[in-house]
């Protein structure tokens, strides 16, 4: 049945690194051969045997309209037609960074780049530059892109300098980085007391999608933000997932926190690799060539990428009925999917913030990094392929998230909950 995929994976691990160019794409997490894709329509995508899914990865969270949106598709065609990038300004450029600061509360001044990695990287230089200081803290769990000092975990305590988790990541670079607890302002707290005056910045996922997902307890933020503020820190809001989704001013108008620096990617290209990071005025004009902080891209603002990103965040902004339609449909499938736990007898929790759902294979809660490392992998694993198998796909490894888009009809929830019911059972008979 995945016949084509096999032989494609074979030639492919001959000359990609694992035959991907991206690692959760080798499905390593849940042991089988990664399905390669030839096509994607509205809710769902084709493999290259020929087998449809309904699509729950929406290219990790780009497509919230679904795919091959026609008025995304429009915007690109009419852009080809007067060439694919000229390294100039271009008017587009304006439009879409004037749209970007009506959408997002506390945004003046928007850098465009290619990727979240890049946005990521760029905002944190932005906030050494400004603030002298070299240390920033991130939490365990939290994914910001690949840049050296961002591929740092905690040791067994919070309090702990970074340890790099990849190779290739300097010692020096990672001692910089320091790790606190998702949801847990006293190990923040504790990190600016060790290192006073050195922390030039916090960078947080608003609501952590990237150990499948975990929202702020009330109070988190705002603590960041009143701890930032004491101790002379920059507070970023890495919004590259929860950007233009969890509402249309992201993160910082859902929960009414106001960063001093956003990035953004995924929904923001509308498919295409793009990246931004966005603060004030005065802050953003320590940029070059405005300041003496350093960056810039060969094909940062390329016209087609901004034409398809600017097609995207238009729809999204007149047409607002986006939002609690994907909410609407997230809130009754996390729903629908803990009854179908509970009928199973299956210790499985359901967590859901906005369109963002995640199962974890525990029966305890899970408000953090520790708490979503109690779930059972080999189940996350069995369940993905019993899911694959009934024509659902979701995403590969536990880590991640469910992403419910504005294409997901009610016969497509209705499909993959049946699918659920049948495979938690499975799972727990
Ligand atoms: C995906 C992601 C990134 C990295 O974006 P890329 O475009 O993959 O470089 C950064 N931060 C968060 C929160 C992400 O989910």
């Amino acid at each position: 049945m995945e016949q084509k995929s096999v032989e494609l994976f074979d030639r492919a691990k001959k000359v990609l690194p694992g035959g991907v160019n991206s690692p959760v794409r080798a499905y390593r997490a849940v042991g089988i051969t990664p399905r390669f894709i030839t096509r994607a329509d509205g809710a769902y995508i084709w493999d290259a045997d020929g087998q449809k899914y309904i699509d729950y990865v929406c290219s990790w969270g780009p497509m919230i309209l679904g795919h091959n949106n026609p008025i995304i598709r429009e915007a690109v065609e009419k852009a080809i037609m007067d060439g694919l990038s000229y390294g100039a300004p271009t008017e587009r450029e304006v439009d879409i960074a004037e749209l970007m600061i009506q959408m997002v509360p506390n945004i003046e001044m928007v850098r465009m780049v290619n990727s979240g990695t890049e946005a990521v990287m760029s905002a944190l230089r932005l906030a050494r530059g400004v603030t002298g200081r070299d240390k920033i803290i991130k939490f365990e769990g939290c994914y910001h892109g690949h840049s050296d000092s961002m591929l740092v975990k905690a040791g067994s305590s919070a309090m702990a300098g970074g340890c790099p988790n990849s190779a290739g990541v300097p010692v020096g670079t990672a001692k910089d980085t320091l790790t606190a607890q998702y949801n847990d302002l006293v190990s923040v707290q504790q990190l600016f007391d060790e290192n006073p005056n050195q922390v030039a910045c916090v960078i947080v996922e608003a609501v952590a999608a990237n150990m499948g997902v975990v929202g702020p307890q009330p109070g988190f933020l705002e603590g960041l933000r009143t701890i930032c503020d004491k101790e002379g820190a920059l507070l970023i809001f890495d919004e590259v997932i929860t950007g233009f989704r969890l509402a249309k001013g992201g993160a910082q108008e859902y929960f009414g926190v106001r960063a001093d620096i956003t990035t953004f990617g995924k929904i923001i290209g509308g498919g295409m690799p793009v990246g931004a990071y966005c603060g004030s005025r005065e802050l953003m004009e320590h940029i070059a060539p405005c300041g003496s902080v350093y960056q810039a891209g060969t094909l940062a603002g390329n016209p087609v990428a901004m034409a398809a990103g600017l097609a995207q965040l238009n729809y999204l902004n007149t047409h607002p009925e986006v939002y609690t339609d994907i909410t609407d449909k997230a809130t009754r499938m996390a729903a629908d999917m803990r009854k179908a736990a509970e009928e199973a007898g299956a210790g499985v929790q359901i967590n859901q913030v906005g369109s963002l759902v995640a199962p974890f294979f525990t029966s305890d809660s899970v408000e953090s990094f520790s708490g979503a490392n109690r779930s059972d992998l080999k189940k996350y694993a069995a369940y993905f392929g019993k899911m694959l198998e009934r024509g659902i796909y979701l995403a590969p490894a536990q880590f991640e998230a469910m992403f419910i888009s504005h294409a997901h009809s009610e016969e497509d929830l209705a499909r993959t909950l049946i699918a659920v019911k049948e495979v938690f059972t499975e799972l727990y008979q």
